[in-house]
């Protein structure tokens, strides 16, 4: 079986592992497993909006993005009606997906700052973004049978992502449904759980690091929730344990949960943190 070494500090993984990823987003874009979002995300496409009217809509379920050797994972909530729903790729012609990507290109995880449509150029350098789930939920809001309908694929793309080290869970459900999948995949959480406030760094007991952070949805943007600042600290954070020692390190650091390190400087405290709503954008 074929292998691919990337780098001393990184796994080896199985060509069959990245084939496998592939195969799963051919059945994500196929799937029509939730009949409430299959209508929604078709009857949006249907009915569009005025500024995209001359646009097609991608209008299926909108699989992963990214580099299946990555090191950082993003997790996101859902596709928006009119941005991923819309185009196809994740956080793609939307304002989270403005936010998103410029942080991604600004710490060396993308290697442009914009995201219009799938063949604007945009490739993520160690990155891969998955979303919680893959169709556009009507207000923003998957119902709980949705989310564990489509857990199955957010299992096996993570036993495939074999290189991860780092994960950023944008907002407080795609947080929940990172440490459930954690735990699903044969991983133990120890007590205290992890809590959701932006800007903490937690190393959980397989040494990943868990690095939280409120959606850039402009319910967020606009509410001065998220700022420039305190998003951007997220991914330079990522940045410095990925190009320090953490590779290596991951192997041998504190496995003992609850290794919280402090934010970096610029970051959100614990005392300043107050708790992201439960939203999809
Ligand atoms: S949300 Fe997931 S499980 Fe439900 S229809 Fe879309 S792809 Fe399938």
């Amino acid at each position: 079986m074929g292998q691919q070494r990337i780098g001393s500090e990184r796994a080896v993984v199985q060509t069959a592992d990245v084939f496998a990823l592939s195969q799963i987003q051919e059945r994500i874009i196929n799937c029509v497993c939730c009949a409430r979002l299959v209508a929604h995300r078709q009857h949006t496409a249907d009915q569009k909006v005025r500024r995209f009217r001359s646009e097609s809509y991608w209008g299926k379920p909108v699989p992963s993005f990214g580099d299946p050797l990555a090191r950082l994972l993003i997790v996101g909530l859902a596709p928006a009606a009119h941005g991923a729903n819309r185009t196809g790729r994740a956080f793609t012609g939307d304002r989270s997906g403005d936010w998103l990507y410029e942080a991604l290109h600004r710490f060396g995880f993308a290697n442009q700052p914009d995201s219009f449509h799938r063949q604007d150029g945009l490739t993520l350098h160690d990155c891969y973004i998955m979303q919680v789930i893959r169709c556009a939920p009507p207000g923003n809001r998957p119902d709980r049978q949705e989310i564990a309908n489509c857990q199955s694929y957010f299992l096996d793309e993570l036993r495939l992502l074999k290189n991860v080290q780092a994960v950023i869970p944008l907002g407080r459900l795609a947080f929940d449904a990172y440490l459930r999948a954690y735990q699903q995949i044969g991983n133990t959480l120890t007590k205290p759980r992890p809590r959701f406030e932006h800007g903490t760094l937690t190393r959980l007991p397989t040494g990943h690091a868990f690095l939280p952070s409120y959606h850039p949805s402009q319910q967020n943007t606009q509410t001065g929730r998220l700022t420039r600042v305190m998003f951007h600290q997220v991914f330079a954070t990522a940045r410095t344990l990925l190009d320090g020692n953490c590779g290596e390190g991951l192997e041998s650091t504190n496995r003992s949960h609850g290794c919280s390190t402090a934010p970096q400087r610029g970051a959100r405290s614990r005392s300043q943190g107050s708790r992201d709503k439960p939203l999809g954008r």
